[in-house]
């Protein structure tokens, strides 16, 4: 049985707020994403935070 683990659809962060006085919202404590979309799939979470990380990496 797999984990019900949700991410962060922009950065693959698991440190995800839920805000339902916000109108089903999470709020990314990482990378401060706001929004109803969340991923629940470990492995596409990994490839976002990997591209994230590697955009991240870029800018300096
Ligand atoms: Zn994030």
């Amino acid at each position: 049985m797999r984990d019900k683990v949700k991410f962060c659809p922009r950065c693959g962060s698991k440190n995800l707020n839920y805000m339902p006085w916000l109108g089903e919202r999470y709020v990314c404590k990482d990378c401060g994403y706001q929004g109803a979309l969340i991923v629940e799939d470990g492995e596409f979470a990994e490839e976002i935070r990997k591209k994230f990380e590697a955009e991240d990496k870029e800018e300096e």
